[in-house]
């Protein structure tokens, strides 16, 4: 972009006395403020298009393509071996992990010996005892205070 303007040649006056002033080259600095402010709309663009590009390849981590299964909190369906909910951060029991059929193979154990107030916290919750294990909704719990606090969760959800 030019900014500088040719002025036509120009005559005051007539005869002695004209004054004539020659066609120049001026600079116009209306015109030098119009290319100063492009230039600096150009740059911002240019570093906000930067900054773009940057955060476009970023590559977001491809999902993993494991076995998702849902959680038994918050129904969101996540990795099978996941120790945690990254949906609801719940601990996810131990049989959460283990296919159907190993739970179903665990060796019967005594049964624990539960005091009042866990029977009817069980009862509440619908968690039973069979085996020695404790099942609430599809899981299995090694221990009472597990599956209590598992199912304390789901029922809040
Ligand atoms: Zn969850």
């Amino acid at each position: 972009m030019s900014t500088t303007v040719t002025t036509p040649g120009e005559t005051f006056g007539s005869g002695d006395y004209a004054i004539h002033v020659p066609s120049q080259t001026v600079h116009n600095i209306g015109l030098m403020e119009e290319r100063r402010n492009h230039l600096i709309i150009a740059s911002v663009v240019t570093v906000a298009g930067v900054f773009l590009l940057g955060f476009g390849s970023v590559a977001r981590p491809a999902e993993p393509q494991g076995d998702l299964k849902a959680c038994p909190v918050c129904a969101e369906m996540i990795q099978a071996a996941a120790l945690k909910c990254r949906y609801c951060q719940t601990d996810l029991p131990e049989s959460f992990h283990a296919p159907k059929d190993a739970q179903a193979a665990r060796p019967p154990r005594a049964p624990a010996r539960l005091t009042k107030s866990q029977l009817s916290d069980m009862e509440q919750l619908g968690i039973t005892h069979v085996d020695g294990y404790f099942h609430y909704s599809d899981y299995v719990y090694d221990s009472l205070s597990q599956a209590i606090i598992h199912a304390k969760a789901a029922q809040r959800a």
